[in-house]
């Protein structure tokens, strides 16, 4: 894992538990396709199907490089700076 990210000492946010949905859409009262967590601070932001695309909007502002999915069943990080998708423990 540390081979292919150098950015897993920045998860410092555990995955939360029941989450309202993306919380930029939700002040502007858009869609949103799939959920994404910023595991910097925890921030749910929207996938790049969405239209909105928030989850790697703030890790590009914020540099926050890993997004853990807040899909069921899935349990992959991605590190935007690495781009590599990957599964933490
Ligand atoms: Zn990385
Ligand atoms: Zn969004
Ligand atoms: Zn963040």
């Amino acid at each position: 894992m540390a081979e292919i990210c150098s950015h897993l000492d920045q998860i410092t946010v555990d995955m939360p538990g029941e989450v309202a949905g993306c919380e930029e859409c939700l002040k502007i009262g858009a869609q949103w396709v799939h959920l994404r967590v910023c595991r910097s601070c925890g921030k749910v932001g929207c996938c790049d199907s969405s239209p909105n695309k928030h989850a790697s909007a703030h890790a590009r502002e914020e540099d926050h490089p890993i997004m853990s999915s807040l899909e069921p069943g899935e349990d992959w990080s991605y590190c935007f700076v690495d781009e590599v998708a990957f599964i933490v423990d």
